[in-house]
């Protein structure tokens, strides 16, 4: 196979030279080092290569060149090869088109001049660039054939589950290739039966559960040992970041994980708002950077596995799996996180992040400026997203299915609502449709009460509609909320008064919850931010609770 390029531009002869050195003597043996002295030359160079089905897997350019800036390069080039990477090489002086640059063209880094030594302030980036780049492009066909049709849940689930581990695979789809789909009936002995994986030299697998697929994959699905210091229950930020710290500090630590790793926020395509991404970071990339971290420093990640319920021997904590194998633990972090409430309305899920879209970030009002934005939901967060659209957007109406928004929203909030003249309240009302060529462009609801249904045009529906925490395992255990959301700290206490199964004299630590050496992190805890950077806070601080707590047992 053709090596793919790593595309290096500038017009001081002395730095190509330079760049181009330091590129091959780390990068040469994987990649094709291509050189170009300006901007035109290199484009040339570039449809050279897009003429020959080559693949680019980096850019790097200088942004002061004279009859075309790198910036303007980068336009150009993006459409050709869409997935590069693109870094700017910028003296100090070009740092605000740089930035300006991460929204123009989606930099994806820039680089001060000089680089020396490269071992220390080049290699690293590019690294983590092209380990990127690699996850992002269709990897090499490595014998995994999935076998069902586009639009078949269980199919998609096993799609999303191999791309989500990084596993690469070859989708058949049966409704319009003849030989796929004789191939799968007669594996799976009937007309019907998908989703089938074929794996070389192997029986297919028909319809399998994902714990089936992970083992033959060769994924990490079984526990090695039976004790730990420490078991955490959920891959997301907040398991992640805790593996890191407990690995990092010498415990002994497994996380389970039921599906892949990145929770909630490896299902983001972007993430803007996290420290050190100034272009922000996919969530499979942050996923894919966080396991390879904690696998390095020695936490063991067991993956489509799940943890189905958590028991007490003493102070010992057992953790029985979906497997049915039991691991036991003088401590456990609970980091299973939540899911949001999805809205029920045939055929929506296709506007997601596009005019439909779950809570809503400030960031996002002054996009609907003008615009006429729906919030559904009763409650405070719904009330308070309304007030917010209400400054940008020309109308907010609020959809609720009660007669009234006093019943689950503060009177403050109704207030505001009712003195705002650009918010309209739509009460015993409901979305039952949603429509638009690409993006959210009209709504269908219905009046609850009568039962008439109108269509109205739509900029987009934010929905707060409520969010599910995944705490079963431990609910007979622990002190929840009224929504089952974990209660921790100071709060573990209901009312001040000492649960039962407080065996201690001490007060729960800081993230400990209402068992002793039962902790809880990230999303799944009562009275959280919801946020990437939160969760992951919270999973590197319960790593000192539990040291803490280890120092008792
Ligand atoms: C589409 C989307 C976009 C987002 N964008 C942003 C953003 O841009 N910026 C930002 O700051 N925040 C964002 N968020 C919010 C952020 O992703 C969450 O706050 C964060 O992921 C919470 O992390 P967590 O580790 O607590 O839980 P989760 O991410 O929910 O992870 C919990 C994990 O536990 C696993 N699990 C659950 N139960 C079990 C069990 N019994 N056994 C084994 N495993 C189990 C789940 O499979 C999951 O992987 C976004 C959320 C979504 C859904």
């Amino acid at each position: 196979m053709t090596k793919p390029a790593i595309v290096a531009v500038d017009d001081d002869a002395q730095v190509l030279a330079a760049v181009a050195r330091d590129l091959r003597s780390r990068y040469g043996a994987d990649y094709r080092i291509v050189q170009a002295p300006s901007g035109a030359d290199a484009l040339a160079a570039v449809d050279e290569l897009l003429a020959r089905g080559e693949a680019v897997a980096l850019f790097l350019v200088d942004q002061r060149m004279p009859a075309m800036s790198g910036t303007e390069f980068l336009l150009e080039a993006r459409p050709r090869f869409p997935e590069a990477k693109r870094l700017l090489l910028t003296a100090y002086a070009d740092t605000a088109a740089a930035i300006q640059a991460i929204n123009e063209v989606g930099l994806d880094h820039y680089l001060m001049k000089p680089w020396d030594p490269p071992e220390e302030h080049l290699y690293p980036i590019l690294d983590d660039m092209l380990a990127d780049w690699h996850a992002s492009v269709p990897a090499p066909f490595d014998g995994v054939r999935v076998a069902g049709t586009t639009w078949s849940p269980s199919t998609h689930d096993i799609k999303d589950f191999l791309a989500r581990n990084n596993i690469p695979y070859r989708f058949l789809d049966i409704e319009r290739d003849d030989e796929a789909r004789a191939m799968t009936e007669a594996a799976a002995g009937e007309q019907g039966v998908i989703p089938v994986v074929f794996l070389p030299d192997r029986e297919p697998l028909i319809q399998p559960d994902r714990r089936t697929i992970a083992a033959e994959v060769g994924l990490h699905v079984e526990a090695e040992s039976r004790f730990y210091d420490l078991v955490i229950v959920g891959g997301g930020p907040a398991g992640l970041a805790a593996a890191v710290y407990a690995a990092s500090e010498g415990l002994r630590a497994a996380l389970i994980e039921k599906a892949a790793p990145g929770g909630q926020a490896g299902t983001s395509s972007r993430i803007e708002n996290y420290l050190g991404f100034p272009s922000g970071i996919s969530g499979g990339d942050l996923a894919r950077r966080a396991v390879a971290q904690a696998t390095r420093l020695g936490a063991e990640l067991i993956t489509a596995v799940e943890v189905e319920s958590v028991k007490l021997e003493d102070a010992v904590k057992v953790v029985t799996l979906s497997d049915g194998s039991e691991l036991r633990c003088h401590a456990l972090l609970v980091a299973s996180g939540m899911a949001v409430r999805k809205l029920d309305v045939p055929g929506y899920e296709r506007f997601e992040g596009a005019g439909v879209y779950y809570g809503a970030a400030p960031s996002e009002a002054a996009t609907y400026a003008g615009g006429h934005v729906y919030v559904i939901g009763a409650a405070n967060s719904a009330g308070q997203a309304a007030m917010m659209f209400s400054r940008h957007a020309d109308l907010v109406t609020i959809v609720a299915r009660g007669p009234s928004l006093e019943a689950k929203m503060s009177q403050y909030l109704v207030d505001q609502i009712a003195s705002t003249p650009n918010i309209e309240v739509l009460l015993e009302s409901a979305v039952v449709g949603v429509d638009g060529a690409k993006t959210v462009e009209r709504l269908q609801l219905r009046d609850l009460a009568t039962g008439t249904e109108e269509e109205r045009p739509a900029s987009a529906v934010f929905i707060f509609v409520g969010a599910l925490p995944h705490s079963s395992v431990v609910a007979d255990l622990v002190a929840t909320n009224d929504k089952g959301f974990i209660l921790t700290g100071a709060d573990a206490f209901v009312d001040g008064k000492r649960p039962a199964a407080w065996t201690v004299e001490r007060a729960p630590f800081l993230l400990e919850t209402s068992v002793p050496g039962i902790f809880a992190a990230g999303d799944v805890r009562a009275g959280v931010v919801r946020r990437v950077a939160s969760a992951v806070g919270q999973g590197s601080i319960a790593i000192s609770m539990v040291h803490k707590y280890l120092e008792s047992v």
